[in-house]
């Protein structure tokens, strides 16, 4: 899926601490296989190119994961929609290719998540039209991180922490303390915009300067706004932390779409769930949850 997984373990034993690092490398590759749309012989390739014609059966891993999206896609009203890359696959942001108005225009109308039928008892999945593609891109690295720590817990150990592109879990503390997870600033590369101490939980940030090239003042960026087809443009970063990393990366996502103030009432909504927004001006918004107690503390 083009992006860096990084895996930071500790073990008393070198060597199980190596076995483990590796499973989790061999796992990121297995899911790759699956879930990448740059390979033709993954099965995501395979769906898109047969689902149009007649149901196609599904292996369980992917089934689900199409099942999680489309909830996700009914919490947030269509701003979380697989079927995005019905326009998604025009762009490419290394070459500086976007699609032009009319490839727009006709491809929107193959984008919504309600084309996409499935039936849990033959588990197939089954496009309502010719024209509908799907990636899991913006769910499938949560995916990534959730097993890589399901793994590391297997393996006995209670500390570590598993990252693939803006997606992280978190197993445990860093020995004692909180790890400090940093936020970057969405304008200055290396920069840390706010820190937080996170310990046991699932953090991730869906930001406009992963994946983008600038044209004529305009950014072209990889999080798609369904509704339009082109970049989503009110914010620069959407964090979400919470219990599960494969609901985090898809609500990261997610809230850049909907917005700071649509996306906030949205995470308002999901006692576990909590974000940091930083908007097209540089401010900075938290979820209710997360604001500071009016009551100033008693000494
Ligand atoms: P990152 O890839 O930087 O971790 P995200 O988690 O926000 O960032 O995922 C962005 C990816 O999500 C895009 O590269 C694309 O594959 C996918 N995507 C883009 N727009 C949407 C959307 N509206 N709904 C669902 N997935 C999307
Ligand atoms: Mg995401």
């Amino acid at each position: 899926m083009g992006t860096e997984v990084s895996v930071y373990l500790w073990s008393d034993d070198s060597e199980s601490g190596r076995a483990a690092l590796e499973a989790v490398f061999q796992e990121a590759e297995r899911i790759d296989r699956l879930m990448s749309t740059y390979k033709d012989d993954s099965e995501i390739s395979e769906i898109n190119r047969k689902a149009a014609t007649a149901p196609l059966l599904v292996g369980d891993e992917l089934y689900e994961l199409i099942r999680r999206s489309l909830e996700i896609s009914v919490l947030t009203e269509g701003a979380f929609d697989i079927t995005y890359e019905s326009v998604g696959q025009h762009f490419d942001f290394r070459d500086r290719q976007r699609p032009d108005d009319a490839t727009i225009a006709l491809e929107l109308e193959n984008i919504d998540y309600r084309y996409l039928r499935m039936d849990d008892d033959a588990r197939t999945v089954n496009f309502a039209q010719e024209g509908v593609r799907i990636n899991l891109g913006g769910i499938a690295k949560g995916y990534v991180v959730e097993r890589g720590i399901e793994i590391i817990r297997d393996s006995g150990l209670s500390n570590a922490i598993v990252t693939a592109g803006g997606d992280s879990r978190l197993l445990g503390d860093k020995r004692g303390r909180p790890w400090m997870v940093g936020i970057r600033d969405p304008r200055e590369d290396g920069k840390v915009a706010i820190s937080v101490p996170l310990a046991d939980e699932a953090v991730s940030t869906s930001g406009d300067y992963e994946r983008f090239f600038d044209e004529d003042g305009i950014r072209y960026h990889h999080i798609i706004q369904p509704s339009t087809g082109i970049s989503a443009k009110s914010v620069h970063s959407a964090t979400v932390f919470g219990p599960d990393a494969v609901t985090t990366d898809a609500l990261s996502t997610s809230v850049f779409v909907m917005g700071v103030d649509k996306g906030l009432r949205m995470i308002a909504g999901l006692p576990d769930y909590e974000s940091i927004v930083i908007d097209a001006e540089g401010r900075v918004f938290f979820s209710s949850g997360l604001e500071q107690p009016a009551v100033p503390p008693s000494e």
